[in-house]
């Protein structure tokens, strides 16, 4: 707005619209101090990248997830990409307060310190934010803020900012199941899955509106089945075998990695009897192996799974948001 230019006598409203369209809010308190809407009442998932591994490219992002209770969002691993998909998807990143880690692997934590830092540098962190993960977790976010010291304290002398390493609290979790963290919304379990050469931890996240249960990334785990009994909503990664020697052959792979990727993931019919075992009401793909290639439809997906479960199947894509209650 260039008020100086206009040529016309200020109103006091128009100063006053000026005023408030600048942020210059102090000046009026009684419009500029109304209070915040109540947060939107209820729970939803959304999927903000779906694709297995590190690999960047396609039509799906790396592994991230929001859980959205009552307003205030959970964040479910930090691939490559996370903060670009919460903003997409229209989430408010000063609403993020958690974040938690399935596993040590690039594709599921390669943001983890970016995110935190990218709600600091929009000026959406306002309160601390919990983050929790297996070990190593905080060592990660020491280190992080190590690495960007420079440019942190530059900020924060420049602009004014807060010191951002104070507002995230990192949390290894050395358990090996049980509580992980618990507020008013949501009660958080862990439970240990293999993922050779690493471990995982698949989390269960319980509302008030319902149960859903995220795997990580594990090898077949029958006992992952008791852990998620009864969830409203499983999110299970998912391998497509034949895809596998396609994406071995295209990364030049060695017979070891070919070996890794399967043994340390669950194979798409794998995935519908842990669904079936654990009888969830709702059974949704994600962390596609392989996650870019475009022969392998929904309908392949879906059909490997529903062998074995005759459930609802939600073959996952980015952005997909999932209701709960
Ligand atoms: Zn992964
Ligand atoms: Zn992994």
């Amino acid at each position: 707005m260039e008020i100086s230019n206009s040529g016309r006598a200020f109103t006091r409203r128009s100063v006053l619209n000026f005023a408030l369209a600048a942020g210059a809010s102090s000046m009026f308190p009684v419009a500029a101090h109304a209070e915040a809407p109540a947060a939107p009442k209820g729970a939803k998932l959304v999927l903000l990248g779906t694709k297995g591994g590190p690999r960047v490219g396609g039509n799906r992002s790396n592994p991230a997830n929001a859980l959205i209770v009552d307003g205030v969002t959970y964040i479910i691993d930090t691939g490559m990409g996370v903060t670009a998909q919460v903003v997409k998807a229209g989430i408010d990143l000063a609403s993020i307060r958690t974040i938690l880690i399935s596993h040590m692997h690039s594709d599921h934590q390669l943001e983890f310190g970016n995110l935190v830092y990218n709600i600091w540098v929009s000026g959406a962190l306002r309160q601390p934010v919990d983050a929790y993960g297996p070990a190593g977790l905080e060592d990660m976010a020491r280190d992080f803020w190590q690495l960007n010291r420079l440019d942190v304290a530059t900020r924060m002398e420049d602009e004014g900012r807060a010191d951002p390493s104070k507002l995230l609290r990192a949390h290894d979790f050395t358990k090996k199941d049980g509580l992980v963290m618990q507020d008013e919304r949501v009660k958080v379990t862990a439970f240990t899955t293999p993922h050779p050469p690493l471990e995982n931890l698949a989390y269960r996240f319980e509302t008030p509106y319902g149960v859903v249960v995220y795997s990580g990334d594990t090898a077949y785990n029958p006992a992952l089945a008791d852990f998620a009994r009864d969830a409203d909503v499983l999110v299970h990664e998912v391998l497509y075998l034949p895809g596998v020697d396609a994406l071995v052959k295209r990364a030049n792979g060695t017979p070891a990695f070919r070996k890794h990727i399967v043994e340390s993931h669950t194979a798409a019919e794998q995935v519908g009897m842990i669904a079936a075992q654990a009888r969830a009401k709702k059974l949704v793909l994600s962390h596609f192996g392989p996650g870019d290639m475009e022969w392998i439809t929904d309908e392949m997906w879906r059909a490997e799974t529903a062998r074995h479960f005759d459930g609802e199947i939600v073959v996952g894509r980015d952005l997909l948001e999932i209701p709960l209650g």
